[in-house]
């Protein structure tokens, strides 16, 4: 089987203010280099667009409404700080649902054997009612509770390597004993939660903070000794990976010293356990990532990684 490869034009039309981190260009130069890889290989897919069905399942009916009516025929509207929308902000993030549903309907009917959505904008900082962190909709969390909705999954693992703690996957998922949602973080840094006693509502979620300036080995020794082994007791049946590589040593917003072939390590570990544990299912999104160079390369090599284990 393949690699499905999912991206559309829409995230394009995301635009955020001059001089944003989270920008148009992040998919530009993505995809620019995974047009060089071999298609033989790698499914390009053109998502469709999330329905309300989907996001739904995480966000009351009045959010996803506000979301979209905040949205101003021109120019930008600030929801906070740092999360903003225009015109074309709503379908992006609709297309960002639609996309990793589709993405999770291939791979459980093993028409894909793994799948990577490069979308705009990331999810997991959006809460239940809350848009935050450049995040609309907790994209990831709708497509764990989808997996188990629509296919009749029984339990599901989520994780989240971005070096932000996933504070709205974990709202999202808190009560949820069938999903486990693994987060490692930068602590102290923004959003300021992702502590170890935030364990959820049923032991379900694990959070993993790193000190400031530890190395990428720090968290691959930690997953290789402590991380996987409690995953496989959870005994899930598809991984989710939130793939934000704003830990690299690069990375403007966060002061971690992660590499590239750290990243492509870690991707080797939770597909093989996938493999190992999950019939190799795994669907992974964007989250955040801000050097454009070792975005590049970051995502490159994820995605042969993905490649890899999928024939
Ligand atoms: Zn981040």
């Amino acid at each position: 089987m393949k690699t499905g490869y999912f991206t559309h034009s829409d995230y394009d039309l995301h635009i955020t203010p001059a001089g944003h981190p989270e920008q148009v260009d992040r998919l530009n130069v993505i995809n620019e280099r995974l047009s060089k890889l071999d298609f033989d290989d790698l499914d390009k897919i053109v998502p469709p667009m999330g329905t309300y069905d989907q996001v739904t399942l995480c966000h009351p009916k009045e959010y996803v409404d506000y979301i979209k009516n905040s949205c101003p025929l021109d120019g930008s509207v600030s929801l906070d700080g740092d999360t903003h929308v225009n015109s074309a902000s709503f379908n992006a993030a609709m297309r960002a649902v639609g996309s990793i549903c589709e993405a999770v309907n291939l791979v459980v009917n093993r028409k894909l054997q793994n799948a990577f959505c490069a979308s705009r904008p990331p999810g997991h900082h959006a809460e239940k009612a809350k848009p935050m962190g450049f995040c609309l909709f907790g994209t990831i969390a709708i497509a764990a509770k989808y997996a188990m909705k629509t296919h009749g999954l029984s339990r599901v693992a989520i994780i989240d390597f971005d070096v932000h703690h996933g504070n709205g996957t974990q709202n999202l998922v808190w009560d949820d004993p069938n999903i486990l949602f693994v987060s490692s973080q930068q602590i102290p840094l923004w959003p300021g939660t992702g502590e170890r006693h935030e364990t959820g509502a049923f032991n379900n979620i694990i959070n993993y903070p790193l000190n400031p300036d530890v190395d990428g080995q720090d968290l691959i020794e930690a997953y290789e000794k402590e991380i996987l082994p409690k995953i496989a007791e959870f005994e899930p049946e598809m991984l989710f990976i939130s793939a934000g590589f704003d830990a690299h040593v690069n990375d403007p917003l966060a002061n971690l010293n992660f590499t590239t072939n750290d990243f492509k390590i870690l991707t080797k570990l939770l597909c093989k356990f996938a493999d190992t544990y999950c019939k190799g299912r795994v669907v992974s999104t964007l989250e955040g990532g801000y050097d454009l160079p070792s975005l590049r390369e970051c995502v490159d090599a994820h995605v042969k990684v993905l490649m890899e284990h999928a024939k």
